[in-house]
């Protein structure tokens, strides 16, 4: 039923030049495009049809989208008909037509009608009849975008998909709808849309045409796809889905790892609903932890000891909740530790650690730390926040202002000061940072923050929160999969995604 034989991306160009929609008309075609939307709307001047049909690498798709329904249309209803049925004359193969207007422009030759439906505000109560009446009409394939505004709206969305009786392209716009445009494709959506060059604002929630290639190789899904994902909120910059889905890619499984942006508090209500799906585990991340320990129907020792959870692994009657942070921050550190004079290891149990801060990941890595025997001091700015989790380990706790007179051979950075955007701020003051001492920063946004920064220059032992970050990806991938995590391809990808000459080249990847 569908006009493609594996699924597609359709690159969408919007520029306002003819020059830059050539432009990108031509490098899509170079990138493998095999349908791409112009979106004739963003142009400025009146669209030139034979200088862009010229050369088109691929199917072309011609839209006009009003701003009601989210375009940059500005002149009258009679010009875009107009404009339309010229497009259609001049030999595009698809035409995008709202299903209002769809009377008012004739079927001509071979020229394909996508019927359009978009809502720019949420879903219709009436979405089922809508799409019921988008079938009946004179139409090769039927799109329905509408807005999430809540987790279950996709799936209400997705449900279309289920019986379609035309090819049927159903998504939810809005970053709570991102996860959707790449679930239909599971359950036949013929295409999906990926914005050519992300940077023209497109539509909310549009993933780039280079990701959904890249990082969820959409013309590999199919209905025995098995789906994992991330859940927090926000989720837009998560690296998870980039290092999971090149680890399935890797080890060629058919797996898919997808951001779910949940609100606080909608935890539970996703949990059940997406079952449908069905999800078979989730990274789970701010501010999720506490509630994910609470929805799961199974708890390690440490998530019943944390009440905090950052994995989920779908069972028969529920979920099992794991913390793969404090086993992270434990092999890091052990696989990192800097070697003695004898050349030989010194052992994680024999150094003194200074814990910095008291919140989730603090509280995992002191833990883990103090039941290996090791002689921990938790300091944090909030005073009673630090006693507590001291008290609560069972190890000593130092006022912040006198974090700088504890006696440590290693210093552990759990709290947020140096992350992005606060690049120039950190938690110590330079003059403790000395040759002797191990600093672990478990930021990894930037990965060299400026407290590793100073310790390098200081001589010091350094170890980078990618190192941990990889590792908890890694022990999820395992719990998820039953198959050891490559993890040596994890941390280039990280850090190719979070060097500053990778978003270079992203921001410039077109024209
Ligand atoms: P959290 O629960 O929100 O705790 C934040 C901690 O930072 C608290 O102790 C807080 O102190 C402290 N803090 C915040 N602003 C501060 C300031 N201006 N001065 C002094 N202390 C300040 O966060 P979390 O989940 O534990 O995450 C903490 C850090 O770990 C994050 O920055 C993240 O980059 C990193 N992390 C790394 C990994 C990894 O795998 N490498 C995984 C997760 C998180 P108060 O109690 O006084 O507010």
């Amino acid at each position: 039923m569908s006009p493609f034989e594996t699924p597609v991306v359709c690159a969408v160009i919007g520029r306002t030049r003819h020059k830059m929609m050539q432009a990108e008309l031509e490098e899509a075609g170079k990138q493998g495009a095999k349908l791409i939307e112009l979106r004739l709307d963003f142009l400025s001047k009146p669209p030139d049809f034979k200088r862009l049909l010229e050369g088109r690498p691929c199917p072309l798709i011609a839209t006009f989208r009003r701003p009601a329904d989210g375009g940059q249309w500005r002149a009258s209803e009679d010009q875009r008909f107009m404009l339309i049925r010229q497009a259609i004359v001049a030999g595009f193969d698809f035409v995008d037509l709202e299903i209002d207007i769809i009377d008012k422009i004739p079927r001509f030759g071979k020229v394909q009608r996508i019927v359009s439906y978009h809502n720019i505000q949420g879903v219709p109560d009436n979405l089922e009849e809508i799409y019921k009446q988008m079938c009946a009409a004179d139409a090769d394939v039927v799109k329905i975008v509408v807005t999430a505004q809540t987790p279950a709206d996709n799936l209400r969305v997705m449900a279309l998909l289920k019986n379609a009786p035309k090819p049927t392209v159903a998504f939810c716009m809005g970053d709570m709808g991102t996860a959707s445009r790449v679930l239909g494709i599971r359950l036949g959506m013929p295409f999906t849309y990926g914005a050519f060059n992300k940077e023209r604002q497109i539509a909310p929630g549009i993933l780039s045409f280079s990701e959904l290639h890249k990082t969820y190789s959409i013309d590999k899904i199919n209905a025995e796809t098995k789906v994992f994902g991330v859940i927090g909120d926000p989720i837009g910059h998560s690296l998870s889905p980039l290092i999971h889905n090149a680890a399935f890619r890797k080890l060629g499984m058919n797996a898919i790892y997808l951001p779910f942006r949940v609100p606080r508090g909608e935890l539970a209500s996703f949990l059940t609903g997406y079952r449908e799906i069905p999800v078979h585990g989730y990274s789970v991340t701010i501010p999720h932890k506490e509630a994910a320990a609470k929805c799961a129907t199974e708890c390690d020792e440490l998530v019943t000891k944390f009440g905090a959870a950052n994995t989920l692994v779908a069972t028969e009657t529920g979920f099992h909740a794991t913390n793969t942070d404090a086993q992270a921050a434990l092999d890091s550190l052990r696989a990192n530790l800097p070697l003695g004079a004898d050349n030989q290891q010194v052992p994680l149990s024999s150094r003194k650690v200074l814990v910095l801060g008291a919140g989730g990941v603090a509280r995992a890595i002191a833990h883990a730390l103090h039941k290996e025997g090791v002689y921990v001091t938790v300091t944090n700015r909030s005073e009673e926040r630090g006693a507590k989790l001291a008290e609560e380990v069972g190890c000593k706790f130092v006022n912040w202002t006198a974090r700088h007179q504890t006696e440590c051979g290693t210093l552990i950075n759990c709290t947020s000061v140096g992350m992005h955007p606060n690049l120039d701020e950190m938690p110590v003051h330079q003059s403790f940072l000395n040759p002797e001492l191990m600093v672990f920063d478990t930021i990894y946004t930037p990965e060299t923050t400026l407290l590793i920064r100073e310790a390098r220059t200081r001589g010091c032992h350094c170890l980078t929160g990618v190192d941990m970050f990889v590792r908890q990806a890694g022990l999820q991938f395992e719990q998820f999969t039953g198959q050891a995590p490559p993890l040596d391809l994890m941390a280039m990808v990280v850090r190719k995604a979070l060097s500053p000459v990778h978003i270079k080249e992203e921001g410039e990847s077109a024209p």
